[in-house]
């Protein structure tokens, strides 16, 4: 059930806020709310998504499929960029934390369809997968208008705060590689950071 809460959490949220899109007649004045609400159905389905291929036939555990920025590329090609975003940093959250396994062997390791365990490229795997995934974020959050960006600053700190105090044990290394490649991102993307774009708003 732990597996499949959140997702279908998330897949009520983004349901309920297309059916209070189509019968509220207010809804157009805090359609901002819209883009914030679909990142947050992302963000919650994503911290948990890379797991399903315990429940996809298939596909073995650590698929390279669901460890990867694969879902969040498709979900961003499909034009629901605000969920894209919200899956991109969950799913960096999930594989950052999935950088510390006891040791690199079994499980631990990254499986590619048919071709199987990537062995010990594994680390290297996640980490450019976490780049990946954050380069996704800031592109579809520079896009969005003022307002939106800021209640998604706000949710991706409560949203960071919850994970890592609740369901993070050994929080240390997901956040350095989070910090690392939130770095990477911004030098890729010639300093424009999203912080800096709320700086902007205010300025
Ligand atoms: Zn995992």
């Amino acid at each position: 059930m732990k597996l499949y809460g959140a997702p279908l959490m998330a897949v009520l949220l983004a349901g309920m806020v297309l059916a209070v899109r189509e019968f509220c007649p207010f809804w157009l004045t805090m359609a901002f709310m819209e883009e914030t609400l679909f990142f947050l159905a992302g963000l919650i389905a994503g911290i948990r998504l890379p797991d399903l291929d315990l429940t996809i036939p298939g596909l073995s555990h650590r698929s390279a499929i669901t460890h990867s920025c694969l879902p969040a590329l498709v979900v961003s090609a499909s034009g629901f960029s605000a969920i894209a975003a919200g899956l991109a940093l969950g799913i960096a959250f999930h594989l950052s934390s999935d950088l510390q396994p006891k040791a690199w062997t079994g499980g631990a390791l990254i499986k590619l369809p048919l071709l199987g365990s990537i062995g010990m490229l594994s680390p290297i795997w996640l980490i450019a997968n976490v780049i990946g995934c954050l380069a996704i974020f800031m592109e579809v959050v520079a896009d969005e208008p003022a307002d939106a960006r800021l209640m998604i600053l706000a949710l991706c700190l409560t949203g960071a705060g919850w994970y890592f105090l609740r369901e993070e044990k050994r929080p240390l290394l997901p956040l350095m590689a989070l910090g690392f490649a939130i770095l990477l991102v911004h030098a890729v993307r010639g300093g424009t950071l999203s912080v800096k774009l709320v700086w902007q708003y205010f300025a």
